[in-house]
């Protein structure tokens, strides 16, 4: 197995411009166990005395709400940290600690009146058209590969199937998976998702890309991950040969803030971008996390450099027990206004709620328009610049003379559309 090992060149290149400090380890731990991916995922902290010891040794004990949650939160969600990412919180009121620690909030959250709590926000079950395939949308489906992640995030929205101990699928799921696959040819998009799927090996993982592959009517792999964040040794040569040989495949990132960009998860970034492999970038807005345009600007900018496009800045979903992480729409919006015109398109996530019950998204842009009518619209710019658009005066609208080329795929992908 190939070892993470940060070379002079990435350090001449990277460390100029924003500095990505590696996350060391304990002097008590060897650096050959961890930098092996492997090891992370069996020392993984799982219970209250666990993170008790890991807190404790590093001056920054357990708080009364953390062992609240624990004494009483797993019954919302498990709870499991890579060491490597728990090495990343730096004190008690820390920004990553909020992303993988349970508190009595969970539980308050739950009954606070009024409050959303949907044990399924995105109403996948009603979509779930074989054992592990979500099929919401037209032409993509997402394949649940795994439940199994190696941290469970506190604002996940995935807890009516993630950390249920049911893993990879077995064969009989397996094949019933890949024949609804097969038998929907109007299928595009195949989103390998979970739990985590980069926490299977890379035989598992070789075997279902290299089926997929086999299915001619699919165009794209997305591979949603959080294992970069959390664990990057995971990528290792091995695994991207094998993503490389199965492409067009993309890979698409879960960093929520910038110190998740340690110099071990930008150099696993730069191998994967380095093998032609496409990476976007999905962030939650979550309260005392990033809810601040410093936070988010810090990250775009720290993703593009890393050639990642900031793709999605996801309003947290009403998952049970989050509710003290999610920020308002208001605030969501006035963070995304606030970055507007500062921060170029390219590093520029598009906002976007998930409508509950499994509504597909909505995006939420800047209203910019101050007054329309058939001739013009009125507009004031992110900066107060005023001006107004006049529409043209052409009145004959002109087809292109070749669309009908394009009309049978077209249409081909309007008729997929699954009926629930
Ligand atoms: S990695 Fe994704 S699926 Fe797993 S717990 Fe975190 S948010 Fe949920």
């Amino acid at each position: 197995m190939t070892t993470l090992v940060l070379s002079a060149e990435f350090w001449e290149d990277y460390t100029m411009k924003f500095r990505f400090l590696p996350n060391n380890p304990e002097p008590t731990m060897s650096p050959a166990n961890w930098h092996s991916w492997n090891w992370q995922l069996r020392q993984s902290l799982k219970t209250k005395s666990q993170y008790q010891e890991f807190f404790d040794s590093k001056g920054y004990p357990l708080t009364e709400s953390e062992i609240k949650g624990f004494d009483q939160g797993q019954k919302i969600f498990q709870v499991r940290t890579t060491p490597y990412y728990a090495n990343l919180v730096q004190g008690v009121d820390d920004p990553i600690r909020r992303i993988l620690m349970p508190t009595q909030q969970e539980l308050f959250s739950k009954d606070e009146q009024g409050a959303q709590h949907l044990h399924d926000p995105l109403g996948e079950k009603k979509n779930q058209t074989a054992p592990r395939i979500i099929h919401r949308y037209s032409d993509r489906a997402l394949f649940l590969v795994t439940d199994f992640c190696s941290v469970y995030c506190r604002y996940c929205t995935r807890k009516h199937f993630t950390a249920q101990d049911e893993v990879f699928p077995n064969e009989k799921e397996y094949e019933a998976s890949l024949a609804y696959l097969r038998s929907k040819t109007g299928l595009r998009e195949v989103i390998l998702s979970g739990g985590d799927p980069l926490t299977l090996s890379n035989a598992q993982l070789q075997r279902v890309l290299s089926d997929l592959r086999k299915i001619e009517h699919l165009e794209i792999i997305r591979i949603g991950t959080r294992m970069p964040v959390v664990c990057p040794m995971r990528i290792d040569e091995d695994l991207l040969k094998i993503i490389r040989q199965n492409k067009p495949v993309f890979m698409m990132t879960h960093f929520n803030h910038p110190r998740e960009l340690t110099a071990e998860a930008a150099m696993a970034i730069e191998s994967i971008v380095d093998h032609g492999i496409p990476v976007m970038n999905q962030m939650v807005l979550l309260n005392g996390v990033n809810n601040h345009a410093a936070i988010v600007q810090a990250l775009s900018r720290r993703l593009l450099y890393l050639r990642v496009k900031p793709y999605y800045m996801f309003q947290c979903d009403p998952s049970e027990g989050t509710n003290h992480l999610r920020t308002s729409i208001e605030e969501s919006e006035a963070i995304q206004k606030e970055l507007w015109g500062h921060l170029s398109g390219l590093a520029m996530p598009n906002l976007s709620i998930d409508i509950p019950e499994g509504g597909g998204k909505a995006a939420i842009v800047p209203n910019f328009e101050l007054s329309r009518s058939t001739q013009q619209r009125k507009y004031r710019g992110w900066d107060g610049v005023q001006a107004d658009y006049i529409n043209p005066a052409t009145t004959v609208k002109v087809l292109p003379r070749d669309w009908e080329h394009y009309a049978v795929e077209w249409s081909a992908l309007k008729e997929a559309k699954v009926k629930p």
